[in-house]
């Protein structure tokens, strides 16, 4: 069975895992962001060391170990029953993150909505990511060059998978507006599903 999912697609900063926090909080919606799967991780495992080489230097963790990790969160989620496939849909944030993520997906993902998170303007990206570096703790945050790292990766390697999906599923979001009258936005459209 394929799990009827949600894509939020958009650049570091744009504002994809604070919606996704909430649209996760709505009955029947599980919300899975894979910066935070990989964040869970311990420092002392040979994958949490990975993602710390990878993800300092503002770079995309190896296919292989990305699919393989977030495969195992899903079914735990399962197991533990906080994810119910048969009647939830899935939020997914941070993932699939390029081309070969999304073949690799497939099978997996049956894609009901992707929501691209747009903000021309890239210098409200770094700034709302240097914001969120003391405030998460987060050390992909804290330097210029890995947000700038960041950016172009999104750039080269995510923003393709957009046409993957196409323009069925796809829906533009200003992701410049405030938090509300962006939920206002991506509530709209799957109050129709
Ligand atoms: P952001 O949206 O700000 O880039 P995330 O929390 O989604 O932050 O991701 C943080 C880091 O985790 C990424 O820069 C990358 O190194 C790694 N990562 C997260 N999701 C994936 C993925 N699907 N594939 C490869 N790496 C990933």
């Amino acid at each position: 069975m394929k799990y009827s999912t949600i894509l939020l697609f958009g650049a570091p900063g744009a504002g994809k895992g604070t919606q996704g926090k909430i649209l996760g909080t709505i009955p029947n919606f599980f919300h899975c962001a894979c910066g935070d799967v990989f964040r869970n991780l311990t420092i002392d495992s040979e994958l949490g060391r990975i993602f710390i080489e990878y993800s300092s230097r503002g770079e995309l963790v190896p296919d292989e170990h990305t699919i393989l990790l977030w495969r195992k969160n899903i079914h735990t989620n399962e197991q533990t029953g906080r994810f119910h496939p048969d009647h939830d849909t899935l939020v997914l944030d941070g993932i699939p993150r390029n081309l070969n993520q999304a073949e690799m997906l497939r099978d997996t993902l049956d894609v009901r909505a992707a929501f691209n998170f747009t903000c021309p303007d890239p210098a409200k990206l770094v700034g709302r990511l240097q914001r969120r570096a003391l405030r998460d703790n987060r050390l992909d945050d804290a330097n210029l060059e890995v947000i700038r790292n960041r950016l172009e990766t999104y750039e080269r390697e995510t923003r393709p998978v957009l046409d993957f999906y196409g323009r069925s599923v796809l829906h533009q979001i200003d992701a410049t507006q405030t938090p509300v009258n962006v939920l206002r936005d991506i509530l709209r459209v799957i109050a129709k599903f």
